[in-house]
Formats: structure tokens, sequence, C-alpha cells
């Protein structure tokens, strides 16, 4: 390596006191039960932008419904998003099931086992496959998050901004040189664990961590100045006014959102973006829209939900109909027990309160 970041780092000490600390105190996670590759994937797909707790019992129901690569590869799409219906991130259950279905034709249900072929499949990045890679083939491969960038930013004193794509790089690099090449799983794991349950992001618990020693941010006290991270850009606000639109047989009219972007494919209340359309125009904008006549009556509550890029804040309105079915794929009429067969974004299931 060109710098001296690694220079008089002890990185046999520093390994074995971490792998020891490791395998004494992991959780006993539903994922680590083997270290089937497909099982690894799932998991780590899964705890992309989500915490631990939520995932396990995301985790079992997923793995009984799809118990292996095959089961997953030919499901029924709407199905595969039903189960992953409330952890939000929609395109990870999307792009997991299209790769597994590339992993069955293309390499014969087997998981490849080397950098090149497994970061060729959809939704695998850098982290991903450095994570099967590692736990479930034990090859000393970097498995590199912002949790993991956070516990060596302090460990080696890293001062730079830890949200630029170059210093992932840099970690990247640093991780290579410093994971066991006997327990590359271990290492790694531990470095993952390490960061969820005593260097975490606000008082890290330094007096119980087993690397203390090893740690330059720890020795100058400047482990909470670190990681540097530039703060994400502001989320753009956009207002919506949902319909839940009821006929007289107690049906309501669903919407499908379209295949691409944003919760692609799932199922919602008619959403209208109200600063292009204007709310006196709505009842003619979804006969135009739609072919369905409407009639909007009382704003029933309000709600915000936030993603990383935007936030929608959303006016919630009861609305009528006289009919009862649409020459248009993209709506549905169905009663309050159907909306069970459809994946609905969390958003849309805080709404199903105001039904009647
Ligand atoms: Fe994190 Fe503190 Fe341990 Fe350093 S000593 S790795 S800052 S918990």
């Amino acid at each position: 390596m060109s710098d001296k970041t690694l220079q008089d780092f002890d990185i046999s000490g520093f390994q074995e006191k971490l792998i020891d600390w490791y395998q004494a105190n992991k959780r006993d996670l539903p994922w680590r039960l083997d270290k089937d590759p497909y099982k690894v994937w799932v998991s780590e797909i899964m705890l992309q932008q989500t915490k631990v707790d939520t995932v396990i019992p995301y985790f079992q129901r997923f793995l009984t419904k799809y118990p292996t690569l095959y089961d997953l590869a030919y499901a029924d799409q709407q199905d595969v998003l039903k189960t992953w219906e409330g952890l939000g991130y929609y395109s990870r259950a999307r792009n997991l099931q299209n790769a597994v279905r590339e992993v069955v034709e293309s390499y014969g249900g087997e998981v490849p086992d080397n950098s090149k072929d497994l970061g060729a499949l959809k939704g695998v990045g850098p982290y991903t496959k450095g994570a099967i890679l590692s736990i479930a083939f034990n090859q000393p491969e970097p498995a590199v998050d912002g949790n993991v960038m956070r516990v060596l930013s302090r460990v080696l004193k890293i001062e730079d901004d830890i949200s630029k794509a170059k210093v992932k790089k840099k970690f990247e690099s640093y991780t290579k040189e410093l994971i066991s090449h006997d327990d590359p799983s271990s290492f790694n794991q531990g470095i993952m664990e390490l960061g969820a349950l005593v260097c975490t992001p606000k008082s890290p618990m330094c007096m119980l961590c087993p690397v203390q020693e090893y740690c330059r941010a720890f020795a100058e006290g400047i482990e909470e100045d670190l990681p540097v991270k530039s703060k994400a850009k502001k989320q753009k606000t956009i207002p919506y006014v949902t319909l839940l639109i009821r006929n007289e047989k107690k049906q309501y009219i669903i919407e499908k959102r379209s295949e691409n972007g944003l919760l692609a494919n799932m199922w919602q209340f008619p959403m209208v973006p109200i600063n292009e359309i204007g709310m006196e125009h709505i009842e003619n904008w979804f006969q135009m829209e739609y072919g369905v006549n409407v009639k909007i009556g009382n704003k029933q509550g309000k709600l915000k939900h936030v993603f990383s890029h935007i936030i929608w804040q959303i006016d919630i309105y009861d609305a009528t109909t006289d009919s009862d079915c649409a020459n248009d794929d993209r709506i549905r009429f169905v009663n309050h027990d159907e909306l069970d067969d459809y994946p609905f974004p969390v958003s849309h299931q805080k709404m199903m309160k105001y039904m009647d």
C-alpha cells in the first residue's frame, strides 16, 4: 500500500482479539445456523438498510416460503413482493429474484464462488459479494458497509469523508490487508458484530471493546468524532392526494404502480400528484386517466412517508364511484378481504384504517 495507515499496526493481534471475541459473543441469528450461500445471500440483502430485529421474522418467513433457490427463481413476483411487504426497498426483492433465476439458469443452481460471476449478478454489489464470499465460501474478501467503515475509521483513525465512493474503496483495500486468511468469515462478521454491539454510532462502549488496545481514536479520545460523514442532500417533499374510492358493493379501487422506479409493481390506493393536477381537477383527471367517475368526499387524515431521496406528504380523502369495473389493467376493484392478496407499501397499509 502506498499510504502509511497500516504501518506499525499489529494486524495479527487485531485479528486474533476480534475473532476470539466474535466466537464468544456472536448473537444467535437464524442465518448463522449454516453457511448455505443462498441463505447468506438472502440475509445480507434483507439486512441492507434494515435492522437485525426487523429482519429476523422476515428472513424466517421468506425461507419457509422459498427454502431453496429453485423455489424463489420461478415464484410469482407479486407473491415475492407480498412476502417482502413492510421491509421496504422493494427493488432488493426484485433484483434478488432475477439474480437467483440467473443462478438457476446459468450456473446449475450453484451460487458462484468467484468474484467475477457473483459480482455480475443483479443487486450483488461489492458489499454483498464480499459477505457471501467470506461467510459462505470462507474467502478473504472485504465486505465494507457503513458499519464496517465506522469501526475501521476509529480503529485506524481515518478522517476522510466516508460518504465519498473513493474513500469506500480505500476502506476495501485496508480490509484486504487486515482480513484473516485463516478465518475470513469470522473476521468480517466480527467487525460487523462489533459495530452493531459495541462500536455503535453514538456512545461506543470502548470500556468493553475487545480491540481497544489497537484503537487509535480511543487512544486520542476522539472516537465520537469519527467517522467523518458529510450530510446527505435534503430530500425533496412531494405532495399527493390519495383517494379511498368506494362503490356501493363496498369495493375499493386499487392501482398498480409502474413496473419501473420506486415501489415498482406494488399496489396502492390511487395517488394523485397534487402539484401537477390541482385539487379541483382530480375528478376530471381520474375520469380521463382511468375512465371511471369518482366523487371526492372528505379529508380523512394525512401522513408523511420518508424515503432516502424523497418525502411523500399525503392527504387522504374518501371518495365514491358508481362503477364496479374498469377497462384498465392498472386498477382493480377489490373488497376489504382481497387486499391481503396484494403487496402494499407501508404508507398505504397505514391508510387502511380509514376504510369502512
Ligand atoms: Fe470502537 Fe471504542 Fe472499540 Fe475503538 S475502542 S473500536 S472506538 S468501541
